[in-house]
């Protein structure tokens, strides 16, 4: 029987993520992701998608990050009828991502008209939060480890990955054969999560490859944030972190609870400047299903892994606002992570130009964008209409990433059980697309190559 895929996204990318399969009379979507960053790809969110969307029989995602969910609302606007099946935790991350996402989205088309920046009159919203609250309905849950039959005849299971809470393989077999779909593939030995869980390969495996080209610098960041947070409370100082509000806010909370537990560090107020951190911060601390064992262990003693003492959550913009006339020793953890708006942004306005206080990155900045003008040592910075000084402390820790290096990524091939019929590289950018697979083709001999933007592949 034939079965292929077209790669619709997070081909010669890393986002987009979404791939169609058909075969048996059926058609799987597997993720639906929405292209950020570069223009090129980001106009491809308002083309038409090359089936009937009403002709789907069901969606099945990886994970609730954007760029594997977020044009949902929009597919839901043009017909999709399916059911779309992720775990519990996705499904709850997707509750707060994809109405923010649609938020933005009504943002920035009322940004446009206001500028005039736009070739539609009036600007429209990709979606609006509406839309994709109307999406959700469409969301069912599935238990990771269970060989669920979606649509008759077809069968997928998803194994835990690491990367975000509730993040997943997809192993999907249809008219006969298997693909294993790897999702983002996250790290080893790093707290919070379980580590990748290993599958067993079929036809065909559709491995990300984000860092298929390079490892991760071997840091130690509890040594590194703990350092920080002394110095800036010796120099009676504040200490501002932008932040991603899923995921890495959280790693953040579990090291700090760590540091207080061991009086590793004073014991100073912890304040959580984000709505979405706020909501995603809950729903970690509510879905233990997949914690490692240390992680576990702390619930198990009837404590929350993410709740240091003095942690406070702001409830309002007014309380966030508040923030600004406390100078003394604390930490604020605010989005958006980038310094491309939020909270954060007032955040920095008013402690950046202090030398008691210390502004810590602990993510990737777009070239280009604030945090790179920051962290290259520039002495000044312009922001809401202010040129400030910079007269902070900078710092920045890296290795905190929640996808797996090339060394990672290996050892998750190594550990899965078989050898796939072929290899699809997908979600890397082109090189390192290129280089994962020679690397799969001379470690394993492999018959892997890069997938292309919209190729039909048969499996
Ligand atoms: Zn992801």
């Amino acid at each position: 029987m034939t079965v292929t895929i077209t790669f619709l996204g997070a081909a010669g990318t890393v986002t987009g993520s979404k791939y169609l399969v058909q075969g048996d009379g059926k058609k799987i979507l597997v993720d639906a992701g929405l292209f950020q960053g570069p223009r090129e790809w980001r106009e491809k969110n308002w083309s038409d998608p090359p089936v009937d969307l009403r002709t789907i029989d069901a969606v099945l995602l990886t994970h609730a990050h954007i760029d594997h969910t977020g044009i949902l609302p929009r597919f839901n606007q043009l017909g999709l009828k399916a059911p779309v099946y992720c775990t519990q935790a996705t499904k709850s991350l997707s509750n707060i991502l994809l109405p923010d996402s649609g938020f933005l989205q009504e943002e920035e088309a009322e940004w446009r008209n206001r500028k005039g920046k736009s070739r539609h009159q009036p600007a429209l919203p990709l979606y609006t939060q509406k839309d994709a609250v109307e999406a959700l309905k469409k969301f069912k849950s599935v238990r990771t480890g269970e060989r669920k039959e979606i649509v008759p005849g077809v069968k997928a299971t998803w194994h835990r990955m690491g990367h975000i809470l509730g993040a997943c393989s997809i192993s999907l077999e249809l008219g006969g054969k298997t693909i294993t779909f790897s999702g983002d593939v996250g790290r080893y030995n790093i707290p919070i999560l379980k580590d990748p869980e290993p599958v067993e390969f079929g036809d065909l495996l559709l491995i990300e490859s984000t860092y298929g080209d390079r490892d991760h610098p071997i840091t130690k960041p509890q040594e590194k944030l703990k350092e920080v947070i002394n110095e800036t409370v010796k120099r009676d100082g504040v200490l501002v972190i932008p932040s991603f509000a899923v995921g890495r806010a959280q790693l953040l909370l579990y090291y700090i609870r760590e540091l207080k537990e061991q009086k590793l560090i004073p014991d100073i107020p912890v304040i959580i400047d984000s709505p979405m951190a706020s909501s995603a911060t809950e729903i970690y601390s509510e879905n233990s299903g997949d914690y490692d064992e240390e992680a576990l262990g702390v619930k198990k003693e009837g404590r929350d892994p993410f709740a240091p003492r003095k942690l406070y959550f702001t409830t309002s913009s007014d309380e966030s606002k508040k923030l600004n006339g406390i100078t003394d020793p604390m930490i604020i953890i605010s989005a958006s992570g980038m310094l491309s708006g939020g909270r954060i942004l007032h955040h920095l306005k008013h402690r950046i130009s202090s030398p008691n206080n210390t502004v810590l990155f602990v993510g990737f900045q777009p070239p280009g964008g604030r945090g790179d003008w920051i962290l290259n040592g520039a002495k000044t910075l312009r922001l809401l209409g202010d040129e400030l000084p910079i007269r902070a402390r900078i710092e920045s820790i890296s290795g905190l990433s929640a996808h797996g290096d090339r060394g990672e990524l290996l050892r998750w091939c190594e550990s899965s059980k078989g050898t796939p019929g072929k290899v699809a590289v997908v979600h890397g950018e082109p090189e390192s697309a290129k280089a994962f697979a020679e690397t799969l083709q001379e470690k394993f001999d492999w018959k892997a190559r890069p997938a292309k933007y919209r190729e039909t592949m048969d499996v």
